[in-house]
């Protein structure tokens, strides 16, 4: 019988994100995706022969950026080396990357477990490469090359083998999508391969020190997919040894329409790249002023921006997390609370109305319709008195389609709250004198009927009627009532 409880599973990310600069890592060619296939190249990242590779002053940039906001030791001296492969969509024969000197190693970033517990994964290295090209298999027989990614700018984050499950490994990739982002360094987007992951998983007894067989997973684009064969892989693994046979080092395919990994390569296969120190480029020296300057180019991180909130604005740690989860969110929510002091209906609106209606149309929150300051006009004239909570929802609803400013919208359509309890009396009146059994019923002590009342005042008023006057009003009014009696 098959115990899972017994096994424990190892993993360990290996990370590629695409950096955001303008050009590519070792010649002035458009790093910038294109549909028009092999036009973004040059000599140098076609690889003819003769031609010579100028470092990317900006990837080098961003490479500090990313080791230092996880905890790096960003090294003074690092090494590009060859990594000799042979392969159609690499025409140079080797891809320049870095091999025993990266730029930067050691360091860690922090998750928070299934159990609440937080958990500290290692990152044991951060290096700089070239991308390769692509291969497109999907026109029959033949296969068509796109050379326009090589020569791309990419780091890659090779994390120690310090998760645990699947979950662990998701909440540690999307707090690494997260920082780069934040970071503006890459763009985050796993649909269109921007940044990925293979996964490297093995299972072991637990209380075992020794670390089992691992095979690699690739191929997976969505937090949701890596997720998934990385369980998947976990049982065949266990399958495997509770049937007595043993785990073999391969790399695996997973495939999302059948939700299975298939192997890829064996380690027959196992490639030796050969690597040496690229003899056409210098060893990256980093010095103590240009590291200061460029650290200091970091902007505000998650984790420090989330805790800000929670001091500054004295909002629930829940609220401030979902707020800081982009950067791009937490500027909007900011930028409302320049204009209202109720600094949690703030978050309410932001979380709820706003969040919510970024996902259904599926906007980039820097172009969402209704700008903060707007948001915050809106805002005011809750907190004034001016509009209903309700009403406000549908004066958002109008902003949305065109963006106008609230007073406007409340004018035009005649939305004011109705404050004058001399007016929401006389409709007190008229509602009660329309229900008779009702009221009968309220003197007979059954006091639900009051929302009933209530309900109809706000729906005779439109939904205007300040509720915290008509209901004292109706109190009021129904005491008068029952005394006449
Ligand atoms: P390789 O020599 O096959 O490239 P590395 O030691 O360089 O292997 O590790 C590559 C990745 O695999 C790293 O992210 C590392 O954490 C992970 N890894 C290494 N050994 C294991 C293992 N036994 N189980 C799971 N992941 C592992
Ligand atoms: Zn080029
Ligand atoms: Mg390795």
């Amino acid at each position: 019988m098959t115990d899972s409880s017994i096994y424990e599973s190892v993993i360990g990310l290996e990370v590629h994100a695409q950096l955001l600069t303008r050009t590519k890592i070792f010649c002035s060619c458009p790093a910038e995706f294109t549909t028009d296939p092999n036009v973004n190249v040059c000599p140098v990242c076609l690889g003819h022969p003769g031609v010579l590779p100028v470092l990317n002053k900006q990837a080098v940039e961003f490479a500090i950026m990313i080791g230092t906001a996880t905890n790096c030791t960003v090294n003074n001296n690092s090494v590009f080396a060859r990594k000799n492969y042979f392969y159609p969509d690499l025409p140079k024969g080797f891809q320049i990357s870095q091999y025993d000197k990266p730029i930067c190693e050691n360091g860690f970033l922090e998750i928070r477990s299934q159990d609440g517990e937080v958990r500290r994964i290692g990152i044991t290295r951060i290096h700089l490469e070239e991308d390769a090209g692509k291969s497109i298999h999907d026109s029959g027989f033949e296969t068509s090359i796109d050379v326009n990614r090589c020569g791309t700018p990419l780091t890659e984050i090779v994390s120690e083998p310090d998760m645990r499950s699947a979950e662990e490994a998701v909440a540690y990739l999307a707090k690494l999508r997260q920082l780069v982002q934040y970071l503006g360094i890459c763009d985050g987007n796993m649909e269109e391969g921007s940044f990925r992951c293979d996964a490297n998983v093995s299972i072991r007894k637990r209380g075992e020190s020794n670390y089992g067989t691992k095979t690699e997973l690739k191929n997976m684009n969505s937090f949701r997919n890596v997720e998934k064969a990385i369980n998947y892989e976990i049982s065949r693994q266990i399958g495997l040894l509770e049937d007595g046979k043993k785990v073999v080092q391969q790399t695996m395919l997973w495939d999302a329409d059948q939700e299975a990994a298939f192997p890829m390569r064996g380690k027959e296969e196992a490639h030796d790249y050969r690597y040496f120190p690229e003899p056409d480029l210098m060893p990256v020296f980093i010095s103590q002023v240009w590291l200061n300057e460029t650290v200091s180019k970091i902007p505000e991180l998650p984790e420090s921006r989330k805790n800000r909130f929670v001091e500054k604005f004295r909002i629930p740690v829940y609220d401030a997390e979902v707020l800081t989860q982009s950067r791009e969110v937490a500027d909007y929510y900011e930028q409302v609370t320049n204009s209202i002091e109720d600094y949690k209906m703030a978050s309410n609106w932001v979380m709820v109305e706003v969040l919510g209606k970024v996902n259904e149309l599926k906007t980039k929150m820097t172009e969402f319709p209704v700008s903060p300051a707007r948001l915050g006009s809106l805002l005011v004239l809750i907190a004034d008195g001016t509009i209903s909570n309700k009403i406000a929802k549908e004066v958002f609803a109008h902003m949305l389609t065109d963006g106008s400013d609230p007073i406007e919208i409340v004018k035009q359509n005649n939305l004011l709250q109705i404050s004058d309890s001399g007016q929401i009396r006389l409709l007190i009146e008229k509602i009660v004198d329309l229900h008779p059994a009702q009221l009968q019923e309220y003197f007979e002590g059954k006091d639900k009927v009051l929302g009933f009342f209530v309900g109809k005042v706000m729906k005779e008023s439109g939904g205007k009627a300040n509720p915290q006057i008509v209901n004292e009003t109706l109190k009021e009014v129904l005491t008068k009532h029952k005394e006449k009696k």
